[in-house]
């Protein structure tokens, strides 16, 4: 199709970018609108076309503000050098060096490589883990190319296209208005000035006029308040009023999570620890060899310099930031494969704690694809066929089975024509057969495809729109106001029965306009209840006819109106609601349902989802009606026993987040519509949907849901369950190991041995076991009790002290094995300390890595969690091994790892051992579950914690 404004000669692009650029004199607000889409050259209706956009995008660049450049890789790499451990080993191979130990210098200088080499990947992944999220919650816009209208991301905008903008958008980039209905745009971030300003397409104002005072313009970085309307944009990025005043934004790196912090305090106890037992370690060591003079003489100062050395750095966990950042980053990846988006890295920490989820119903628990079955007009009842968007059903008179000639039915057709002419939304084609879908709001398509069903299109011809009053969830009301081909003007209105029937004063009755009665209003309303039980969504269809002179859109036009009747419509519950609010119970979740929509229907939806809990307040529904008549001590108190909420407003939702928290509960909340985003951000996680969220709400979440599915909520607490268990699992199992090697260490200075491992081996030992198994823990999946489990305590640490204790016991136990072989194989013998090391080197090793399958739960057995179900670990255990084998077989390197000889019959031994940790974690585990195991299955309850009055 050709589009006119487009036909050649087109101008220059440079002249366009000009034009673009020259926006200081004349000033895009003070230019006539059509000057502007000459110049630009675009058209108010149909926009720019995607090739010409393309151009445009290639020639200027996206609609992005610059931000400050990313660190070089090369000052990444450098910047792993400058961690504290790092700085000992270089020393320590100074050291090496200066006394001549060539091979130990060259063998620290190489681990000192690939500790670093390693740091940096983990980082690096990390950090491109957190980028590729940043960029799938870049925002979008709505812009209309060649006729039609497009979700795009915003930085693709360019000038000339047109956008359109509704109540909670972020106004995408600079534009001047071309219609606007009820608009109102907040501009604090650009002006200070904190009330939202009105805004008009106004003609051109003077040059001079100040920023906050040009009702045409809208500007990014400004927000929609409410109305709606459409604009072409004129400037973008950097070429934007934000991007003048923001020449460079510091983004700063990612936040740090409460967890990362407190690992970092962890980290600094367990350094001073290891410290001061590595300098016992040396003093013994420095006394069996007869003193410090003794030992410098014989040259055995350095070996015992050097181990302590390596011991330091073995035990300092000096890695588990880097690969708490990567396993949070991977984690979150994960949420995104199952529709939530994390925002924040902490907010992953307080997904494992959430014990109440408040989620709204319509999209959410719903599918919110509505289809109209049942209509009322004052004489009749009609049942509508028909399934989904497919334009294509029958009306029936209630009762009867035959489909009914609609031509004849006045007022029904008047209810239809109503119902079409109040509407955003248009019906599209999609590429499957018979696929139809709604661009705009689903509830107003269900009434375009009704009232196409009985042959009235929405756009029908001579009509045009003149003003709208938008919906709004707390007016819970909408009217168009149009001027028809004869002149005429006429209002027409849709909403909740409550919300449109008191500006009733008539209704139409067989074509005829006749007083609407008092009696007749309440009929109307308990009519309107009765569908509501039947779990329909109701609304009420009125008009009026508006004097020629009048205008204004306010809400006294919405008065003295005609009731034409009650439209029903199905949204059905999504199939994997009812589970997904099962699991939350099992896993010791409250679920919370919050609606705007009738308190009938919301129970009717309820009870099919099981939602309505026998335990806690059974079948009751609070309205917005009640939660005002009772004060915040008297709602905190009784909030416990109230599952369903109806016929709310966006306070309510702020009101019943606080009085969840103020027992102590941590509350995770849905939002969509603008006036959401207080109770959004007052939630431990505020949770924005994807699809119907607005920027405002979006930007005010923790979490976005890309699909505004209840169950994927639920998914992500489990995953934020599993994660935090897994950080738990590889600390558990690098700790342990730690542990290990520095009691080894130390059994054998005390018990006066000589040491079990050499500085080189000790070294290699945390590589080999710091590195892949530990990483590979973090990819753990969830166990599958996971979600019968209670939440965890939100100031739970990571480290129990239960758990701390068990690492130890862990630690002890591998030790044990391992001194055990030393000195098996060491027998007081001097000469046979070579060959004793490698058993012993092996040995640990071995030990360690298989210590590593037992750490994979606390509580199942490897045996049960499936051998195979976390295959990064599997891989991790076979290359680690493999290194090992290399280390202390291949001739070449052996001696870099002070392997005199070969372990030969000696490895049944290594093996024998090596299991035993191994197996002790896993029967411990057995003998737990034996003696803990319940007869029944039931999950168990759970107690919400109480703050102490
Ligand atoms: P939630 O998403 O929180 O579960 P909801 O979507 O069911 O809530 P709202 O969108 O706030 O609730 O709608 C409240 C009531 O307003 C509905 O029950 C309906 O009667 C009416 N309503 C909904 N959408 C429209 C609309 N587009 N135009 C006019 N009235 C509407």
């Amino acid at each position: 199709m050709g589009i006119p404004f487009q036909v050649s000669p087109q101008p220059p692009i440079s002249t366009l970018e000009s034009a673009a650029a020259e926006t200081a004199s004349p000033a895009w607000h003070a230019r006539r609108l059509d000057d502007i889409l000459l110049d630009l050259r675009t058209d108010a209706e149909v926009g720019l076309d995607a090739a010409e956009a393309a151009d445009r995008l290639s020639l200027q660049g996206g609609n992005i503000l610059e931000q400050r450049p990313a660190e070089p890789r090369w000052r990444a790499v450098l910047r792993q050098f400058q961690e504290f451990v790092v700085w000992i080993l270089i020393a320590a191979a100074a050291l090496s060096a200066a006394l001549g130990d060539w091979a130990d210098a060259a063998a620290i200088t190489a681990i000192v490589i690939v500790n670093a080499v390693i740091g940096f990947l983990q980082e690096d992944r990390a950090m491109r883990a957190l980028a590729a999220l940043e960029r799938l919650s870049a925002p979008t816009a709505v812009a209309v190319r060649a006729g039609t209208r497009l979700v795009i991301p915003a930085r693709t905008l360019v000038p000339g296209d047109r956008i359109e903008l509704a109540a909670g958008d972020a106004v995408p980039a600079d534009a001047r208005l071309v219609v606007a209905h009820g608009m109102r745009v907040q501009e604090a971030a650009l002006t200070g000035e904190s009330e939202p300003v009105d805004k008009q397409p106004t003609g051109p104002l003077a040059d001079s006029t100040p920023l906050g005072d040009r009702p045409c313009m809208v500007h990014a970085g400004t927000t929609v308040a409410s109305g709606r309307g459409s604009a072409i944009v004129v400037a973008t990025g950097m070429r934007t009023e934000l991007g003048r005043i923001a020449r460079l934004l510091d983004h700063g790196g990612p936040e740090s999570t409460p967890l990362q912090r407190r690992l970092a305090e962890l980290g600094r106890l367990i350094v001073v620890i290891c410290l001061t037992i590595v300098a016992l370690i040396m003093v013994l060591e420095i006394a069996r060899g007869g003193g410090p003079a003794a030992m410098w003489r014989s040259g055995g100062i350095t070996d015992v310099l050097l181990r302590a050395v390596s011991l330091a750095v073995a035990a300092v966990p000096e890695g588990l930031p880097a690969v708490v950042t990567l396993v949070l980053a991977m984690g979150l990846q994960r949420m995104v494969r199952r529709n939530a988006l994390v925002r924040r890295l902490p907010s992953v920490e307080t997904l494992g704690s959430v014990t109440v989820i408040c989620s709204d119903k319509t999209g959410t628990l719903t599918r919110n694809e509505m289809t109209v079955r049942e209509i009322l007009t004052a004489g009749d009842c009609y049942r509508v066929s028909g399934g989904g968007y497919l334009p294509l059903g029958d009306f029936h008179r209630l009762g009867g089975a035959a489909p009914i000639d609609v031509s004849g039915e006045i007022d029904l057709l008047a209810l239809l024509s109503t119902a079409a002419r109040c509407t955003n939304a248009t019906l599209q084609p999609t590429a499957d057969r018979d696929g139809w879908r709604v661009v705009g709001d689903p509830t107003e398509g269900a009434l375009v495809v009704a009232a196409l069903k009985a042959g009235l299109g929405a756009n029908r011809e001579g009509e045009r729109v003149e003003f709208e009053i938008p919906f709004d969830a707390d007016r819970r009301r909408m009217s168009v106001a149009t001027r028809l081909p004869d002149g005429s003007r006429s209002l027409a209105v849709k909403g909740a029965p409550e919300a449109v029937l008191p500006r009733c004063t008539a209704e139409l009755r067989n074509g005829a306009v006749v007083p609407l009665t008092e009696e007749r209003r309440l009929a109307i309303l308990a009519a309107a209840a009765s569908m509501a039980e039947r779990a329909l969504r109701v609304l009420s269809l009125a008009f009026r006819d508006l004097p020629g002179n009048q205008d204004v859109p306010s809400d006294d036009v919405e008065g003295g109106l005609v009731h034409l009747g009650l439209a029903g419509m199905i949204d059905p519950p999504r199939d994997e609601a009812a589970a997904a609010v099962a699991r939350c119970r099992s896993a010791g979740i409250r679920p919370v349902m919050i609606t705007g929509d009738h308190p009938a229907t919301a129970l009717a939806i309820g009870r099919e989802l099981g939602l309505a809990d026998p335990l806690h307040g059974g079948d009751r529904v609070v309205t917005g009606a009640d939660l005002d008549r009772i004060d915040d001590d008297m709602l905190a108190a009784s909030i416990d026993q109230i599952a369903i909420y109806a016929r709310v407003s966006a306070e309510h939702k702020l009101r019943i987040v606080r009085g969840w928290q103020r027992r102590g509960d941590v509350v995770a909340m849905t939002g969509d519509g603008i006036n959401d985003a207080p109770a959004v951000r007052a939630a431990d996680i505020g949770i924005a949907m994807g699809i119907a969220g607005t920027d405002v709400t979006k930007e005010a979440s923790d979490m976005v849901l890309t699909d505004d599915n209840f169950a994927s909520i639920v998914g992500a607490v489990e995953e934020g369950r599993g994660l935090y268990d897994n950080i738990g699992k590889f600390m558990h199992y690098l700790l342990a190991c730690n542990a290990a090697e520095v009691m080894l260490m130390l059994v054998a200075a005390v018990a006066g041995w000589p040491a079990p491992l050499a500085a080189i081996q000790i070294l290699w030992l945390n590589l080999v076991t710091d590195g892949l198994p530990a990483l590979a823990l973090g990819f753990e999946p969830p166990e599958p009790d996971i979600m019968r489990r209670p939440p965890r305590p939100p100031r739970e640490q990571l480290i129990t002290p239960l758990r701390g204790l068990m690492i130890l016991i862990h630690g002890l136990l591998i030790a044990a094995v391992v001194i055990t072989v030393f000195r098996y194989q060491w027998r007081g013998d001097d000469s046979r300390l070579p060959h004793a090391r490698a058993v012993t080197f092996c040995t640990a090793a071995l030990a360690q890595l298989l210590f590593a399958i037992g750490c994979r739960s606390g509580s199942t057995t490897a045996w049960r969690l499936g051998l195979a179900s976390n295959p990064p670990l599997l891989l991790a255990l076979l290359v680690s091994m493999l290194l090992q084998l290399t280390a202390v077989s291949l001739p070449i390197v052996r001696p870099i790892f002070e392997v005199g000889t070969t372990i030969g019959a000696d490895w049944l031994i290594v093996l024998a051992a090596a299991v035993v940790p191994l197996a002790v974690v896993e029967l411990s585990k057995c003998v737990r579950r034996w003696v803990s195991s319940s007869p029944s299955d039931e999950p168990p309850r759970i107690d919400h914690p109480r703050i102490p009055d």
